[in-house]
């Protein structure tokens, strides 16, 4: 019995697939990873996670991403290992490919887990709605498959490093596994979100900012804790701010130790980029927005009055 991990990587293992291994952890069985492509350049990492076996398929047929292709890999794979859970992380590809796989083997797959409840029969909890909600799942027997939701644990190599065997498994994609393929890369524009995704302090903003002017005292505000500025989507789309700094479904996903929103509802599709938040104290003129009342602390009252004054109070502590 062992739990098959679907690798992302390029010079080195994915952050998602590093907290995917990491969550493995948590399932008590052997853990074995399966590599589209070369492992080498990853195997001494994968060993730093406790991959005990590494299926690796390559070939033509894999020389670009095609979802259906991977997926016969990932099914040889999982035929190869004896794997009776096959998991990836929950990015668009990771879910992509093992939604293949699930239909292939003809069995349910859960995509966003975030806990797994219990081994047997294997039920696990995973986000909805954004994350604003919680459902529980009854996966199949025989095969349980599912991607685990970004930032559902933090990446933490394992106490008893590996060298991972390495097995090749032998599968030739068909034509219909490479009807849907990529046919070209371009590099993007470099990233602009800068450390949003990984500051520890995040200072959000919305539409009670009342102005592209509305943001000095909240840029204060960042830079006197050292932190990033995080906005809503009606904020990027007013173009109060840029997109870079946009939270939620179609922004960034943060995780800070401090989300401090200010002015913000608290929307689902914003609550889904900051709800892994260790701390959220909302600041909102309004007792009843949803954001005040998920919050672990809140003052109620206008931000252009809140703000000044926790900065001249930061300010004054500073020079103390
Ligand atoms: P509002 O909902 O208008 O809330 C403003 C808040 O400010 C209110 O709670 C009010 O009480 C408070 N306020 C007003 N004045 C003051 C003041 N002076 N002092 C203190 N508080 C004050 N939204 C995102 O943020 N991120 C996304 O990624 C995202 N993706 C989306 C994707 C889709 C498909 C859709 C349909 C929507 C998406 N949205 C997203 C939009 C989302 O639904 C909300 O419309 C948006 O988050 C609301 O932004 P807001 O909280 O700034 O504004």
């Amino acid at each position: 019995m062992s739990c098959l991990v679907l690798i992302e990587a390029h010079d080195s293992i994915s952050e998602v697939s590093a907290e995917t291994l990491t969550f493995a952890r948590s399932l008590e069985t052997q853990i074995d990873a399966v590599v589209v492509g070369s492992a080498d350049v990853v195997l001494g990492q994968l060993g730093e996670y406790g991959v005990a076996r590494v299926f690796q398929a390559g070939g033509e047929g894999f020389a670009a991403f095609a979802p259906a292709a991977w997926a016969a890999a990932v099914v040889a794979a999982v035929e190869a290992a004896g794997a009776t859970i096959v998991i990836a992380g929950g990015s668009p590809r990771g879910n992509e490919v093992l939604a293949h796989v699930a239909a292939r083997r003809d069995v349910l797959m859960a995509a966003n887990v975030v806990t797994v409840e219990q081994s047997e029969p294997l039920q696990v909890s995973r986000q909805v709605y954004g994350g604003a909600a919680l459902e529980v799942m009854e996966l199949s027997d025989g095969l349980g498959v599912f991607s685990v939701a970004g930032h559902a644990c933090a990446p933490a190599a394992s106490d008893a490093p590996t060298t991972p065997q390495v097995h090749d498994v032998a599968v030739s994609p068909t034509s219909s596994d490479l009807a849907v393929r990529v046919a070209r890369t371009e590099a993007g524009a470099p990233d602009e979100s800068g450390n949003l995704k990984s500051a520890k302090v995040v200072v959000g903003a919305g539409r009670g900012a009342g102005s592209a002017d509305g943001f000095g005292e909240l840029m204060e505000l960042t830079d006197l804790l050292g932190g990033s500025l995080g906005v809503s989507r009606v904020v990027t789309s007013l173009g109060w701010r840029p997109h870079h700094e946009q939270v939620g479904q179609t922004g960034s996903r943060i995780s800070p130790d401090l989300y401090i929103p200010c002015g913000i509802s608290g929307a689902i599709q914003h609550w889904a980029g900051c709800s892994s938040a260790k701390t959220i104290l909302a600041i909102n003129s309004d007792p009843d927005a949803p954001m005040v009342t998920r919050a672990h602390y809140a003052v109620i009252g206008d931000l252009h009055e809140i703000v000044p004054a926790i900065n001249e109070e930061l300010r004054r502590r500073a020079s103390a």
